[in-house]
Protein backbone atom coordinates (compact mmCIF):
# COMPACT_ATOMS: atom_id res chain seq x y z
CA UNK A 1 0.00 0.00 0.00
CA UNK A 2 1.06 3.29 -0.84
CA UNK A 3 1.96 5.91 1.53
CA UNK A 4 -0.30 8.89 1.46
CA UNK A 5 1.22 12.46 2.68
CA UNK A 6 -1.02 14.58 5.12
CA UNK A 7 -2.06 17.00 2.27
CA UNK A 8 -3.48 13.57 0.27
CA UNK A 9 -6.51 12.86 1.36
CA UNK A 10 -8.70 10.14 -0.03
CA UNK A 11 -11.84 11.94 -1.16
CA UNK A 12 -13.70 9.42 -2.78
CA UNK A 13 -16.01 8.67 0.25
CA UNK A 14 -15.63 4.93 0.03
CA UNK A 15 -16.99 5.06 -4.08
CA UNK A 16 -14.67 3.31 -6.38
CA UNK A 17 -11.78 5.40 -8.36
CA UNK A 18 -13.42 4.32 -11.30
CA UNK A 19 -16.92 5.30 -10.45
CA UNK A 20 -15.90 8.89 -9.32
CA UNK A 21 -12.95 9.76 -12.67
CA UNK A 22 -15.96 8.86 -14.55
CA UNK A 23 -18.73 11.18 -12.44
CA UNK A 24 -15.74 13.90 -12.69
CA UNK A 25 -15.71 13.57 -16.40
CA UNK A 26 -19.10 13.97 -16.91
CA UNK A 27 -19.76 16.53 -14.08
CA UNK A 28 -16.67 18.48 -15.75
CA UNK A 29 -18.31 18.56 -19.12
CA UNK A 30 -21.94 19.47 -18.06
CA UNK A 31 -20.41 22.15 -16.16
CA UNK A 32 -17.44 23.87 -18.78
CA UNK A 33 -14.91 22.93 -15.81
CA UNK A 34 -11.65 24.17 -16.73
CA UNK A 35 -8.54 22.34 -15.21
CA UNK A 36 -5.95 21.33 -17.25
CA UNK A 37 -2.88 23.01 -17.88
CA UNK A 38 -4.43 23.54 -21.77
CA UNK A 39 -6.41 25.80 -20.22
CA UNK A 40 -3.69 27.15 -17.64
CA UNK A 41 -2.43 31.00 -17.60
CA UNK A 42 0.69 29.24 -16.96
CA UNK A 43 1.17 26.79 -19.48
CA UNK A 44 4.23 27.60 -22.02
CA UNK A 45 3.59 26.74 -25.91
CA UNK A 46 6.03 23.80 -25.60
CA UNK A 47 3.04 22.25 -23.28
CA UNK A 48 5.49 22.74 -20.12
CA UNK A 49 4.78 23.99 -16.90
CA UNK A 50 6.81 27.87 -16.72
CA UNK A 51 6.06 27.60 -12.61
CA UNK A 52 8.51 24.15 -13.17
CA UNK A 53 5.58 21.79 -11.95
CA UNK A 54 5.91 18.21 -13.44
CA UNK A 55 2.31 18.10 -15.29
CA UNK A 56 2.15 15.04 -17.24
CA UNK A 57 -0.82 13.59 -15.59
CA UNK A 58 -2.73 17.07 -16.74
CA UNK A 59 -2.40 16.06 -20.43
CA UNK A 60 -3.42 12.81 -19.96
CA UNK A 61 -6.53 11.45 -21.43
CA UNK A 62 -9.15 10.44 -20.36
CA UNK A 63 -8.16 12.68 -16.91
CA UNK A 64 -8.30 10.80 -13.71
CA UNK A 65 -9.60 13.25 -11.22
CA UNK A 66 -8.33 11.16 -8.61
CA UNK A 67 -5.67 8.46 -8.54
CA UNK A 68 -5.81 4.80 -7.63
CA UNK A 69 -5.42 5.79 -3.67
CA UNK A 70 -8.30 8.36 -4.20
CA UNK A 71 -5.90 11.19 -3.51
CA UNK A 72 -7.32 14.36 -5.98
CA UNK A 73 -4.58 15.04 -9.12
CA UNK A 74 -5.84 18.55 -9.93
CA UNK A 75 -2.52 21.50 -9.57
CA UNK A 76 -3.15 23.75 -6.69
CA UNK A 77 -1.57 26.44 -8.83
CA UNK A 78 -4.19 26.23 -11.74
CA UNK A 79 -5.42 29.57 -13.17
CA UNK A 80 -7.30 30.26 -16.10
CA UNK A 81 -6.01 31.34 -19.39
CA UNK A 82 -8.25 34.90 -19.85
CA UNK A 83 -5.84 35.69 -22.76
S1 LIG B 1 0.37 25.74 -12.94
FE1 LIG B 1 -0.44 23.66 -12.91
S2 LIG B 1 -2.15 23.66 -14.34
FE2 LIG B 1 -0.89 25.45 -14.76
S3 LIG B 1 0.57 24.82 -16.37
FE3 LIG B 1 1.56 24.52 -14.38
S4 LIG B 1 1.16 22.38 -13.87
FE4 LIG B 1 -0.32 22.98 -15.46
Amino acid sequence: MAVRGAFAPNVTWGQPVGVVNARFLVDAERWGLRYLCADCAHVGGDGRCSLGFPNERLWQQPFAAVDGQGVPQFCRCFEPDEG
